[in-house]
């Protein structure tokens, strides 16, 4: 198995001059990656559907990035298109019309939206998206979906949060993910108060199993939506372009009101959209809302070239067949060792939970661990990703680490069922 000396005194240096040493969910302190001493810390290279971390070993990647890296780190086209814009120009006093030139190309892709507007990251987009439901509509109350995840602004908070006042949450209304009557009774308690409605396309929270939308469920939100003129808000930032390049909510069957994208949007180069239909053009006209960084050309070209390759590849496709072959490999690699491994979600952002009689994390995490001291970098809590550069050789090569593991874990827990 590998070892982690160099991430562990790295974590050391960081921890003396960064807030918790690596801050959110990269880092440890969350206690999301246990135990905390059997991961790398940082990175060092990066190719492919691989990365290298500071010690030196190699890691088959799953997460990359968290979302990220849809077509391989270091994509050479990707990579191309942003270098040749970087030596015209990034960040100037006006913006590029490359700007122009990816709205073009992303409106004509997504499904439901007639324009793009441009920022940094996910949470700069779902915030923009409740401010104009706000502005649109007169309205002050937003519902959630249990289990939703919109970024760290103090609106997306729970009461208790540090640093979060009763004043920024006391507008959230929650109904749980899949049920109509609950949400049709939310709808009828708070009739004309009710701003938006936002949410994943389908359910991928973290530490539980991820839920598909149930048959029909889509377009009887959009229906009471429409009834009550609640703006529908689809939070796209993880799962979008992953499911479908024109828009999670085209791939289950439906239009969103406003769609945010941020993570497969341009392999890792900076920035997000809220996109939406005509509307609501002018009431997103009405709202300043920028930032130093947001009108950078360079991500845009990539942003294009990313847009372009993931469309010649049926990116889509490719992680469907991929995610499948993957987590059925893995469920049967369980099998074989006594255990029960239960992959949800969407192929292409598979959850995975080690079935255990008492309920608890650990033996899935301890797994986990064996799979990243192997070189395959999976998580504990957290929907995976997949990227374009993944092969079957690759997925293959995955799932004889993860069996291996499996039998490290056999040999310790001769009990577990
Ligand atoms: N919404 C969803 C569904 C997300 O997964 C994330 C990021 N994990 C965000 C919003 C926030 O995006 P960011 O971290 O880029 O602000």
């Amino acid at each position: 198995p590998y070892r982690f000396d160099r991430s562990l005194a790295e974590f050391a240096r960081a921890q003396r001059v960064i807030p918790s040493g690596i801050p959110g969910h990269l880092g440890p302190t969350e206690g999301l990656h246990l135990p905390h001493d059997r991961f790398p810390k940082f990175a060092a290279r990066a190719e492919g559907t691989r990365f290298w971390d500071v010690d030196g070993n190699e890691f088959l990647d799953y997460m990359c990035g968290y979302g990220p890296n849809v077509l391989g780190y270091r994509d050479p086209d990707v990579d191309a298109a942003a270098r040749a814009q970087a030596e015209r120009e990034d960040v100037v006093t006006l913006p590029s019309t490359v700007m122009v030139d990816f709205a073009e190309l992303l409106v004509d892709q997504v499904a439901s939206a007639d324009w793009a507007f441009f920022a940094k990251n996910g949470g700069d987009t779902t915030t923009l998206a409740i401010m104009t439901a706000r502005a649109a509509t007169h309205r002050k109350k937003i519902v959630f979906i249990k289990g939703y995840y919109h970024g760290v602004a103090p609106w997306t908070q729970k009461l208790d949060y540090p640093g979060v006042l009763e004043e920024d949450v006391v507008h959230n209304l929650y109904a749980p993910w899949n049920d109509l009557d609950a949400l049709r009774r939310t709808f009828a308690e708070h009739r004309g108060q009710i701003a938006a409605l936002i949410a994943q396309p389908y359910m991928h929270g973290n530490f539980v199993d991820n839920e598909l939308p149930a048959p029909g469920y889509w377009q009887a939100v959009r229906a009471l939506c429409d009834e009550h003129g609640v703006v529908l808000v689809v939070d796209d930032v993880r799962a979008g372009f992953r499911l479908d390049l024109a828009g999670s909510d085209h791939h289950f069957g439906f239009n969103a009101d406003l769609i945010t994208f941020c993570k497969a949007i341009a392999n890792g180069y900076n920035v997000s959209a809220l996109m939406g239909t005509d509307a609501l053009k002018d009431v997103v006209s009405s709202i300043t809302y920028t930032g130093s960084y947001w009108m950078s050309a360079v991500p845009f070209a990539a942003g294009i070239a990313t847009q372009r390759k993931l469309r010649e590849l049926d990116a889509p496709a490719l992680f469907e067949r991929l995610g499948t072959r993957l987590t059925d490999g893995l469920v049967a690699a369980a099998a074989d060792t006594g255990f029960t491994l239960v992959a949800s979600g969407a192929p292409a952002l598979f959850y995975l939970r080690l079935d255990d009689p008492q309920r608890s994390l650990r033996l899935h995490q301890e797994w986990i661990a064996e799979c990243v001291g192997r070189g395959v970098f999976l998580t504990s809590h957290h929907n995976h990703f997949l990227n374009a550069a993944l092969t079957e050789a690759d997925v293959d090569r995955t799932v004889e680490i993860a069996h291996d593991a499996f039998t490290a874990l056999r040999s310790r827990h001769p009990e577990a069922a």
